[in-house]
């Protein structure tokens, strides 16, 4: 069977997500695939349904990107520079983002110990999570000071998505750099329904602006630059076609996925 001929786009998305400079020699393309793929790769992921689910996704995407370059290495072909076609990477935010806390991720819930959540109707301070329980098919968050609440009762606290730019505060120390649980649902649609990709991002544009909305609120500079940057990100992604779309939407949840994983 004759190998498929890969346009200069396609080799241009493969080396973006890869994060390879060309020209690239066969030696580099594999280790920057395998340092990508340790930190995606399903197995590490088995604590967390959602997490593995995704994890999956992005393990493909990045094999499929490590084939498409090594295609081009043996055509021989003039390099294209690494790229999202129309859309030029966005240098990510110089302040530094807080550590995440080591614990593992509820499969049901998305949440972990330590993580701090409010409760319906969600206007109280928030209360750490001690872990979550399963009785009667009710998923049950078990909070510090040994109340418990249905998980459809509580809502994270203290986050900033980086794909979306969502936030809640309080905006403190603790605060945790972690995808949306709505970016994680649509990273899921991505995989099932590619055609939905200018769905997605319209809606991750609505939720970057509600997220600088909240930002603003909670009087946070870093969060609403952020939330801001994700907003001017998703509005010129509206021109991309639809591969540099699923492309580059791809590449923003794998980023957030690696800092979740970390
Ligand atoms: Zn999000």
């Amino acid at each position: 069977m004759r190998p498929r001929v890969r346009r200069s786009s396609e080799c241009a998305r493969a080396l973006w997500l890869l994060g390879l400079q060309p020209p690239v020699e066969r030696d580099e393309l594999a280790r920057a695939w395998k340092a990508r793929v340790a930190r995606t790769h399903p197995d590490l992921h088995l604590s967390s349904e959602q997490r593995s689910e995704a994890a999956t996704v992005l393990t493909r995407a990045l094999n499929d990107a490590r084939d498409t370059v090594a295609a081009w290495i043996d055509t021989g072909r003039e390099w294209p520079q690494p790229a999202m076609g129309a859309v030029r990477p966005v240098p990510r935010p110089a302040a530094a983002e807080p550590a995440p806390q080591p614990a593992t991720i509820c499969s049901r819930t998305g949440l972990r110990a330590g993580d701090r959540v409010r409760v319906w109707p969600y206007d109280g301070d928030p209360v750490p999570v001690r872990g979550t329980e399963v009785g009667d098919g009710v998923v049950w968050v078990l909070l510090e000071g040994g109340k418990a609440e249905q998980s459809n009762r509580v809502r994270l606290a203290a986050y900033g998505c980086p794909v979306c730019g969502a936030c809640e505060g309080p905006v403190d120390a603790r605060l945790l750099t972690r995808p949306c649980g709505d970016c994680l649902r649509d990273l899921r649609r991505l995989e099932q329904r590619p055609a939905e990709a200018g769905r997605i991002r319209s809606a991750i544009e609505a939720r970057s602006e509600a997220g600088r909305a909240t930002a603003r609120g909670l009087g946070s500079d870093w969060l609403e630059s952020r939330a801001a940057e994700r907003c001017r990100w998703a509005r010129r992604l509206h021109v991309a076609g639809p591969d540099d779309l699923h492309a580059a939407l791809l590449g923003a949840f794998t980023r957030a996925f690696e800092q979740w994983a970390a």
